[in-house]
């Protein structure tokens, strides 16, 4: 489906397929789940899904002469840390806007995990005092004026490389790359688990699944705390995406799979039962997640098992897409394990 886009490796290559044994047996055994290790595909700043979508960005950053990439998250974005890995990796500056998304006060949450590493990484770094929001932001767009100004050349990629026109590109490929997997396997998924927030990812499965009717199976877990702007974000990449790739159907909103009940009690935050998915993966399979994203798409996922949400006999295969540093902001939490 993406034979047609110029691609520039920032990843090993496939990621593996891992099957969660001892959490599938905890939870009762009739249903399979796996991991596809999304975490572990780079060795760009400990990798992540950003870099899946930052593939079909980065072509048109170089080929539009920029030298300098300028993008927006929040203080603990895994994003911008990617990006500051690529802006190095490819011979770029990199500026980044970081607002306060996030209610939580860990005593160095500017200062360790994510941040700490686009620092490194010799990004120059903005904290500004904004709240939560997907959308365009006005700091972003001021700081691609203030790149402008001082006589360089930025390109703009907006919060979570989303509302890209091929930031949904990585994720059909995602698709691609499982369905090969599964002639090697020989088996399919029946489900696929994803975290949902500014949506690409998200998009990008539904129109890479699509292709073999699979588009509803992929269950989006809603962790911005804003379902509506998120369904939306997503339902509209998606549609821009199918159109990209010539998918030859239309996408409508009930394609659209998300649970919006595991956001609570806001982004970033996590709850009781985040922090105990968090431990349950940790201590059964090893596999760490955080507090941010993928705690609450486990989260998402062990409640639906244990409701019996998929039939008896599924293979659930949740992907896991990174964001583990930050769990290092959140000390306090998980001071005593
Ligand atoms: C960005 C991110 C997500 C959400 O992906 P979107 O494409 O923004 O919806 C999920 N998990 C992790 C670890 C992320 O960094």
């Amino acid at each position: 489906m993406l034979e047609k886009f110029e691609r520039y490796p920032l990843t090993f290559g496939p990621t593996p397929i891992e099957k969660l044994g001892r959490l599938s047996a905890h939870l009762g055994g009739e249903v399979e789940i796996f991991a596809k290790r999304e975490d572990c595909n780079s060795g760009l700043a400990f990798g992540g899904n950003k870099l899946r979508k930052l593939e079909y960005i980065v072509p048109d950053a170089i080929a539009a002469g920029a030298d300098t990439l300028v993008t927006i998250g929040g203080v603990q974005s895994n994003h911008t840390r990617q990006v500051a890995a690529v802006a190095a990796k490819i011979g770029m500056k990199c500026r980044l806007v970081q607002e306060s998304w996030v209610p939580f006060e860990d005593a160095v949450y500017d200062r360790v995990g994510n941040i700490l590493m686009s620092r490194v990484m010799g990004a120059e770094v903005e904290l500004v005092d904004d709240g939560f929001d997907i959308g365009i932001r006005e700091s972003w767009e001021r700081a691609i004026e203030d790149v402008k100004d001082r006589g360089g050349h930025p390109y703009p990629i907006p919060a979570g490389a989303s509302v890209h026109k091929f930031g949904g590109l990585g994720f059909v490929g995602f698709a691609e790359e499982v369905r090969q997997q599964e002639a090697d396997l020989g088996f399919r998924f029946d489900y696929i688990v994803v975290c949902t927030v500014t949506g690409s990812t998200h998009a990008g499965m539904v129109v890479g699944f699509a292709k073999d009717g699979r588009e509803r199976n992929v269950i989006g877990i809603d962790a911005s705390g804003t379902p509506e702007q998120t369904h939306a974000q997503v339902l509209d990449i998606a549609r821009n995406t199918a159109a990209l790739v010539e998918l030859g159907r239309q996408i409508s909103a009930d394609d659209i799979v998300l649970k919006t009940e595991y956001a609570y009690p806001a982004y970033g935050v996590p709850s009781t039962e985040t922090n105990d998915a968090i431990r349950l993966c940790a201590r059964l399979e090893g596999m760490m997640t955080d507090p941010v994203y993928e705690g609450k798409s486990a989260q998402g996922m062990i409640d639906l098992v244990r409701r019996g949400f998929f039939p008896a006999g599924s293979k659930v295969l949740y992907a896991h897409l990174g964001g583990v540093p930050a769990i290092n902001a959140y000390s306090y939490i998980y001071r005593n394990g």
